[in-house]
């Protein structure tokens, strides 16, 4: 009875720290600005509905496993949302990326996976294989927000996550003012595969924060591709649209 007494004080105790914290910190959506409510986080139950979801899941021939016929042999591929410049879902990719916060991958890693989980696009997937980020990033950074996405969707589906088998041998200078020719060259042969025996046979789903022209997929999967009878899909979690 005592022990019952004080483990709800306890739990009491915690409910109103937070509830101070969040008065004090209050916690706002990254698409939006506006207040979270308690159970919402990082993004609010209206932006969450509006976000532009592609549905690729459920279109095997979808454009984005389109844009990769004839430059590489992928099984299945999808993308949680669409990104425009300037939309408000881009904002999530910026936390993501540049505003220290690794817990929004883990987060939008469960939700799109919880969503997509019904189409069947995780079955036979044997590992989740994050898109390796130069070391001098990572250290930047202080994570490698494609693990932290593969985090989130491995907590839903059970899919081990890979983080050795795929490396990066150089860093690349940054794409972001490249045009589509010279990111392609810009990427070609920067990874290598560790220990490829352990991945024969093996249905691998590559996941990567955003493509734009697929260039660093197709790499990872040129890289991929000295392992007898593997199958790569591949998932993002947004996809670039003009
Ligand atoms: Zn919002």
């Amino acid at each position: 009875m005592k022990l019952r007494l004080a483990f709800l004080y306890v739990m009491m105790m915690v409910s109103w720290m937070n509830d101070l914290l969040d008065l004090l910190f209050p916690r706002c959506c990254v698409m939006c600005g506006k207040r979270l409510a308690k159970a919402e986080e990082h993004i609010c139950v209206s932006c969450s509905r509006e976000l532009p979801r592609t549905y690729y899941c459920k279109e095997p021939d979808n454009p984005l496993a389109k844009s990769f016929w004839g430059r590489a042999t992928v099984e299945r591929a999808a993308a949680y949302f669409y990104y425009y410049k300037d939309n408000a879902a881009c904002r999530i990719l910026y936390t993501l990326k540049y505003y220290n916060c690794p817990e929004i991958g883990v987060y939008m890693g469960k939700q799109m996976a919880g969503e997509i989980n019904r189409s069947g696009f995780f079955q036979q997937i044997d590992v989740l294989i994050p898109v390796p980020l130069a070391s001098k990033k990572r250290k930047k950074r202080g994570y490698n927000q494609c693990e932290k996405l593969a985090e989130g969707i491995s907590y839903v589906t059970s899919i081990p996550v890979d983080t050795t088998s795929l490396i990066r041998r150089v860093a690349n200078p940054t794409q972001t003012r490249k045009r589509r020719m010279e990111r392609w060259e810009n990427v070609q042969g920067i990874f290598s595969v560790v220990s490829p025996e352990k991945l024969v046979g093996k249905h691998v789903l590559l996941i990567d924060d955003v493509v734009t022209t697929g260039a660093t997929l197709i790499s990872c999967m040129d890289a991929l591709s000295v392992i007898p009878q593997l199958q790569v899909s591949v998932l993002t979690l947004a996809v670039a649209r003009e």
